[in-house]
């Protein structure tokens, strides 16, 4: 049985108090282990060593949204995975759809981060998707699998055990338009089997896939019970504890339901 993932992705958002008042929030409604679910967050750099003391002692963990995969030197504004690791990171996210699409990364960067971010033990949410243009022209599946085959190029079965899948289609992160429940299971579908055909079916099984796209409190029960959909990576609505914590209270009642 896979276990749900909750994500909030935090963004360009939150300065250290306000990060914390939020953080400290989501500790309070995930007081400790939980079994059915994982809550993550995922501030800016400047917020990890804050937003890690608020949730210290609950079952909140932290993750961070990039990072580059040299071990440091010379490599101005970048941050490395024993920075992430030693400010508490467990996580990271690699390849969001605003590093492809607005900072011009592209499989090889995410493969390259990938790499370096699972050999100095942290897990990574790496997210894919399709452009609008690309889903118009029937293209989703074929950008799916080429963003598979290049984010994973060279990562053995026991590494790629850490790492969690998140499919964003571009034309729905904080558009406020939801892929339908049938979209998002066929995506997911879709990359459960590319992973079965490129690893195997018992790894593929075991694989987390979230869903990332305008994720609301009034759309994730019927995405998260989508029977591919793992869990949900979640922007906007991550900001206010009062739209994320009923995202994580519908991941618990399907869970436990
Ligand atoms: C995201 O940034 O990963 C995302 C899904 O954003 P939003 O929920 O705002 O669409």
């Amino acid at each position: 049985m896979r276990r749900f993932l909750v994500a909030g992705n935090w963004k360009m958002n939150t300065d250290r108090a306000s990060g914390s008042a939020l953080a400290g929030a989501l500790a309070e409604n995930s007081p400790s282990e939980e079994a059915g679910v994982e809550v993550l967050v995922c501030p800016p750099f400047t917020g990890l060593e804050s937003v890690g003391r608020a949730i210290d002692g609950s079952a909140v963990q932290l993750g961070a949204q990039d990072v580059y995969f040299e071990p440091g030197g010379a490599f101005t504004g970048e941050i490395s995975v024993e920075m992430l690791t030693d400010a508490g990171c467990g996580y990271v996210i690699i390849g969001h759809s605003e590093r492809r699409n607005v900072l011009g990364e592209d499989d090889e960067v995410a493969n390259r981060k990938v790499k370096a971010a699972l050999a100095g033990g942290l897990k990574v949410v790496l997210c894919v998707g399709e452009l609008l243009s690309q889903r118009e022209a029937g293209n989703t599946e074929w950008v799916l699998d080429l963003q598979m085959a290049g984010s994973l190029a060279d990562i053995s079965e026991d590494d790629a055990k850490n790492i969690v899948i998140a499919y964003e289609p571009v034309w729905a992160i904080g558009t406020g338009v939801t892929a339908t429940t049938e979209q998002a299971e066929s995506a997911h579908l879709h990359l459960r089997n590319w992973v079965s055909g490129h690893y195997n079916s018992e790894f593929a099984d075991q694989l987390r896939i979230l869903y990332g796209g305008s994720v609301k409190p009034d759309n994730a029960e019927a995405l998260m019970s989508q029977p591919n959909v793992d869990g949900a990576l979640v922007g906007g609505a991550s900001l206010k504890p009062d739209l994320f914590i009923p995202i994580i209270d519908a991941a618990r009642s399907l869970a436990n339901g």
